[in-house]
């Protein structure tokens, strides 16, 4: 794996609050225990993922089943690049410091999609941010022109797909900035001053909860 700096888990905490990222690099271990209902909803988005993936692509290359650990995910990713295999699971990339893996990569009529998987029958700003950021890192990476597709529970057909490729490359600018910001945050030696506030709870409960509130 080339060196890395953050991964997006990493850079999605960063939009969250700064001083999330740094513990997250940092200090991994402060975060809370995960409570049964976090681990549940993982659960059930790893099997929403898995149903639709297997259903679709039945003929991808599932790098996580390949790999002997996650260090082999870029080679082996690029490996089956070369190989010109036209679906791929969990592609790995790293451009400008930043690692993503791409739940669907896919290639039609020449033309790369990325398709991030979400157990949800809601659109969310932050499932924008998410696949937004694979976007920026995975077309720097293979240095072409993507499409970008997000997977949602949809009640009838069981999943839903909305191409947000415009909205997604609306936040390109962004993304570059916020990705050079992140870098100079966690260049620092101290842990960034933040007082809690509404971002400790929004979008999400943040993972260094108890640690800030004791
Ligand atoms: S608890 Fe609040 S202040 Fe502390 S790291 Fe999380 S979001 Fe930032």
């Amino acid at each position: 794996m080339s060196n890395y700096l953050f991964s997006k888990t990493a850079y999605i905490k960063g939009v969250q609050c700064e001083k999330q990222l740094f513990l997250y690099k940092y200090h991994y271990k402060l975060q809370d225990p995960l409570s049964p209902e976090i681990l549940a909803k993982f659960k059930g988005g790893h099997d929403f993922e898995d149903s639709y993936r297997e259903k679709h692509f039945p003929f991808a290359v599932n790098i996580e089943k390949i790999a002997k650990n996650r260090n082999d995910y870029e080679s082996l990713t690029k490996k089956a690049l070369q190989k010109q295999v036209a679906d791929i699971f969990e592609a790995t990339f790293v451009y400008h410091d930043v690692l993503v893996m791409n739940d669907v990569l896919s290639r039609s009529s020449g033309q790369w999609e990325i398709q991030e998987i979400k157990n949800s029958a809601e659109l969310k700003a932050t499932h924008i941010q998410d696949i937004a950021l694979q976007y920026y890192v995975t077309k720097g990476a293979l240095e072409q022109e993507l499409s970008a597709k997000l997977v949602l529970f949809d009640e009838i057909d069981s999943y839903k797909l909305i191409d947000v490729t415009e909205e997604v490359r609306a936040l390109q600018v962004e993304i570059a900035s916020n990705v050079k910001h992140f870098k100079n945050v966690l260049a620092s030696s101290k842990i960034p001053e933040k007082a809690i506030g509404e971002q400790c709870e929004m979008p999400y409960k943040c993972s260094f909860w108890g640690y800030c509130h004791r």
